[in-house]
């Protein structure tokens, strides 16, 4: 028998299978995020789950959800595409 049991992710909420993730801020390291699982019943909206969120956040608490309480923060903007440079066309275009 191996010592070290197998891992089971868990929603943190009741136990269950969790289907939804998203990360939040450590308590302990704030240069760090940790994963918060939830089943379908106790997880938190996708847009919410998009952003990292506090590490006082109280999801996924069946008292708040579908939203959470917190401030989360901000999404990193995706790269923008380059604006196309104005063409300068032949004269007689
Ligand atoms: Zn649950
Ligand atoms: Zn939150």
């Amino acid at each position: 028998m191996p010592d070290v049991p197998n891992f089971q992710p868990q929603c943190a909420s009741c136990g269950l299978p969790p289907v939804v993730q998203w990360r939040r801020r450590s308590a302990d390291d704030p240069t760090h995020t940790v994963t918060v699982l939830a089943c379908a019943a106790h997880g938190i909206t996708r847009d919410l789950a998009a952003h990292v969120h506090a590490a006082t956040c109280t999801a996924p608490d069946p008292a708040h959800l579908p939203a959470c309480g917190c401030t989360v923060e901000p999404i990193d903007p995706e790269p923008a595409f380059p604006a196309a440079a104005p063409v300068a066309l032949p004269s007689g275009w």
